[in-house]
């Protein structure tokens, strides 16, 4: 990088030298790599150690597919020499003081016990001095024995629990290799997390069926689960998502917001018919924000719920899915392959390797940037006047799968419920969020 001076000596332009590459002048795609050189760099990678390998065969998962992606990472366990690698380089990029490691997968269980034994002796060997490491297990909780919950606790692992309500809903998609029931078995992991005290948190994948019973899932995460944070995701896939990225598999013409392509089930629709209809996303949120806004808020923790309270406090999005840009957040495989998201596992994705010791750089590259600032950038028009857009900026980009009513492709599959849910909930976000100012100003006074 070099810089131009004005009379006072100030640089006013900034010159990128990239090796091999002519010089060209710096724009906002540099500004994280610049920004990172002056200030802490917040950025999270969740780790595949086993890629997408599973024990179970979940109907719905949009990762067991990676196997036979062309192009994709393909199978294999993350050796040794990966594993140390990228924990030397998470731990040298992120500047910050807290670190968080998310082992995920397929099931992340599966690479045994001995490496994350190994893991955790590598983070406390390259941590640096006051830096906070954490680490995160998500896991479909089947694998779940005593020796596994002694190590988790003793570690300070929080663990991230696939659960997707009462048995009947649960087992609909959630399934084992042969279509076999799997609620018994992530039942007594559930018992055994809370026999050893090790922390967790409920990841409920919403679909089309149990989008339809919100209380019988909120009541059974509530009371039978005894979860007190509960994450609700929509599941939305397009047609395609296991040949190729949304930008290699959407057809030329989306379908138009309301049309019956634009739900499950219907011939020719866009997702998946297992992916939940728009609508029923909406109600499901609505039914249970009624629920927790009566008797649970300050208790029990909803990461669709707690985000907008967040956001109308004037803090930033706790969602990457409601955030105005997106990218800091990428995905590592068995390999060491780097890829722009989770959700974008796909050979045009693929933006680094720890291998080549460029974790860091990957994270700040230009493409990654771009991919990041694209999901404020490719917003359509219908959502830039939207009176909801700055709680939602246009959700997931991987959900764009609509055409807006007058056609401009780029609008969340999910619109129709998502603005059913905030004429519903925002007047009732106001007031939590003019009692906890209230509660802020009164404790001040005390001091
Ligand atoms: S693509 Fe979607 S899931 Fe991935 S970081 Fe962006 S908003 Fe989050
Ligand atoms: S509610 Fe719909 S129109 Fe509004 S910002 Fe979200 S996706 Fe766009």
């Amino acid at each position: 990088m070099s810089a131009s001076g004005d009379d006072a000596g100030r640089p006013t332009q900034l010159a990128i030298q990239q090796p091999g590459r002519p010089l060209r002048l710096a724009d906002k795609y540099d500004a994280p790599l610049l920004a990172a050189r002056h200030g802490p760099l917040q950025f999270h990678v969740m780790a595949k150690p086993v890629g997408s390998v599973c024990n179970l065969g979940c109907t719905y998962c949009f990762y067991l597919s990676k196997e036979t992606l062309p192009g994709g990472p393909g199978a294999g366990r993350m050796s040794e020499e990966v594993l140390e690698s990228f924990v030397r380089q998470y731990i040298e990029g992120v500047s910050a003081p807290e670190v968080t490691f998310t082992w995920q997968g397929g099931e992340p269980m599966l690479r045994g016990l001995e490496f994350y034994r190994k893991a955790v002796a590598l983070q406390k060997r390259y941590a640096r001095p006051g830096q906070a490491v954490q680490n995160d297990l998500q896991t479909n909780g089947t694998l779940l024995d005593e020796e596994w919950c002694a190590f988790l606790k003793e570690n300070r692992f929080l663990v991230g629990l696939s659960i997707d309500g009462p048995r009947e809903l649960h087992d609909r998609y959630r399934v084992g290799k042969g279509g076999r029931p799997t609620f018994d078995a992530v039942m007594k992991g559930v018992r055994l997390l809370q026999r050893f005290g090790v922390r967790f948190n409920t990841l409920t994948c919403v679909h089309r069926l149990n989008a339809r019973k919100p209380i019988d899932v909120y009541r059974f995460l509530r009371h039978d689960v005894g979860s007190t944070t509960l994450q609700f995701t929509p599941v939305v896939e397009h047609r395609g998502f296991d040949r190729g990225s949304l930008r290699a598999e959407l057809p030329a013409e989306p379908p138009l917001v309301g049309a019956p392509e634009a739900r499950p089930g219907s011939p020719g629709s866009v997702v998946t018919e297992w992916s939940v209809d728009p609508d029923d996303w909406g109600y499901f949120l609505c039914r249970t924000f009624d629920r927790w806004a009566a008797r649970d808020v300050g208790r029990i923790f909803v990461n669709q719920f707690e985000t907008l309270v967040a956001q109308h406090l004037g803090l930033p999005s706790q969602m990457c899915v409601y955030s105005e840009t997106c990218g800091k957040a990428v995905a590592m495989e068995h390999s060491g392959a780097l890829f722009a998201c989770d959700h974008f596992v796909y050979p045009d994705h693929h933006i680094g390797d720890v291998r080549s010791g460029r974790l860091r750089n990957a994270v700040l590259s230009r493409a990654q940037v771009m991919f990041g600032f694209a999901k404020s950038e490719r917003l359509p028009r219908a959502c830039r006047g939207c009176s909801f857009v700055a709680d939602c900026w246009g959700e997931c980009p991987k959900n764009r799968l609509l055409r807006t009513a007058d056609g401009e492709p780029g609008l969340s599959y999910l619109c129709s419920g998502l603005k059913t849910f905030y004429a519903h909930a925002l007047p009732r976000i106001e007031t939590i969020v003019a009692d906890l100012r209230g509660s802020a100003r009164r404790e001040e006074g005390r001091m």
